[in-house]
């Protein structure tokens, strides 16, 4: 996955077409973060389960505080769908109380638990194409687009491009994109502009946007040694 042949020849032109052939230098800076930051082995998760747990608890959260709550579960010996749908809901609520809003992400635990178990379980899941599965899971209360592709990409292996605000923010800064697209129109952009359907570059490509936010494009950039600095327009 070291070298990315970004798509081109024979591709009919559309509207957005200027914003995409800039996108299309996402191949490039992926190289870079990727020699700079190195593989990210993600998702922190010891089962596709857990990740999907974590997908969730995640939603307006620190990862440092869904780290105590998914603690909490495992000392629970919880971290199965059964024992999700098997602990009371206030139960629930009270172990993932670090991760914040935790009546509403109890629900959605519930809610996300079943919807494995009436699948038949992971595998079953995996089995099913990501046409089918995309729009079930954002039919889910709670689950929306970046839940739900975080779930499909980093659980079931579907080649999907997760956009979060990360991305929109680093991207923009790039000149890349507006920032103001819709999550749907910057995923179409990002998959469209890579190789298709590569879910290992879509995987590490996220993961490494997310260390990239962490460790210089900040609310407040740490531009000076920012490895992509010299493609960058920002401020
Ligand atoms: S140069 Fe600064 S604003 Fe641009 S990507 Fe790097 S950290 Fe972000």
């Amino acid at each position: 996955m070291d070298v990315i042949e970004p798509r081109t020849p024979g591709r009919t032109r559309h509207p957005g077409e200027r914003r995409l052939s800039t996108l299309h230098q996402a191949a490039g800076i992926y190289q870079r973060l990727h020699t700079v930051y190195g593989a990210r082995h993600w998702w922190p998760a010891d089962t596709p389960f857990e990740v999907m747990l974590g997908a969730i608890l995640t939603q307006n959260a620190a990862w440092t505080n869904v780290e105590k709550a998914l603690t909490n579960l495992k000392a629970a010996d919880a971290l199965t769908p059964r024992a999700i749908l098997d602990i009371p809901l206030a139960g629930l609520a009270r172990l993932i109380r670090p991760s914040g809003y935790f009546n509403q992400k109890a629900a959605r635990l519930k809610r996300i638990a079943g919807f494995v178990i009436e699948h038949g379980g992971i595998e079953a899941l995996r089995a099913l194409p990501v046409e089918v599965l995309r729009p079930r899971l954002l039919a889910i209360n709670g689950v929306g687009p970046e839940t739900a592709d975080s779930i499909l990409l980093y659980a079931l292996n579907k080649p999907v491009f997760v956009i979060d605000a990360y991305t929109r923010r680093i991207f923009s800064r790039l000149g890349h994109v507006k920032g103001d697209e819709t999550y749907e129109e910057l995923r179409d952009l990002f998959e469209r502009s890579l190789p298709a359907r590569d879910t290992a570059l879509y995987n590490e490509y996220h993961a490494l946007i997310v260390e990239h936010a962490k460790q210089h494009c900040r609310v407040k950039p740490v531009c000076r040694s920012c490895p992509v600095s010299p493609d960058c327009g920002y401020p």
